[in-house]
């Protein structure tokens, strides 16, 4: 038997091309697959109607608490292989994606490496994150910004953007 515990580490999933629900849950047991990553819980998921300069199709969002004996950079390689499983391309920065797995907190960590930057740079201005981010943690603090997460959730300005998804 494997030995699959290790750090609490915190993945914000998002979809908005193809069968989105698919693709969250795809890359939910691509993860439990993984020898070295135990899938903890999972927020319901939400939709959301994408903002910026991008014209594009709304997202599927959720968020999902792990355990894993890797270390954040290794982990970062694990998600972005089964982003590519699940066909995404590059082809437009903030642009229409099958999958999108960013890492939003590892631990405690505090890095910022080329490529890697962790507690995520942008999860405190984005809805998206921090209400289903909330369902899991919502007294923790993110230091950068001094308030917890259930706090950040509920003074974003587009939070009433991200509706709750009910699966059929
Ligand atoms: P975004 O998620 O911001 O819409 P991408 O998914 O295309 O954009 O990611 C762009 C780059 O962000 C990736 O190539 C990755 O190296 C980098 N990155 C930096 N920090 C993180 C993180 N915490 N989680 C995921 N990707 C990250
Ligand atoms: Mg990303």
């Amino acid at each position: 038997m494997v030995n699959k515990l290790g750090n609490q580490a915190f993945i914000a999933l998002g979809s908005n091309m193809g069968i989105r629900e698919e693709y969250l849950r795809k890359a939910i047991q691509l993860l439990k697959e993984h020898p070295h990553i135990e899938v903890c819980r999972e927020s319901n998921i939400y939709e959301t109607v994408p903002v910026g300069y991008v014209e594009q199709a709304a997202f599927l969002n959720m968020v999902i608490e792990v355990k894993t004996a890797l270390s954040p950079v290794p982990l970062l390689a694990v998600t972005q292989s089964i982003e590519l499983e699940c066909g995404r391309t590059r082809e437009v920065r903030f642009g229409p994606r099958t999958l999108d797995l960013d890492i939003l907190l590892y631990a405690e960590e505090e890095m910022k490496k080329e490529g890697l930057i962790i507690p995520h740079p942008r999860m405190h201005e984005r809805a998206f994150v921090m209400v289903p981010l909330s369902e899991l943690v919502p007294e923790r603090l993110l230091l950068n910004v001094h308030q917890t997460v259930k706090e950040i959730a509920q003074s974003l300005p587009d939070r009433e953007d991200v509706k709750l998804w009910i699966p059929n």
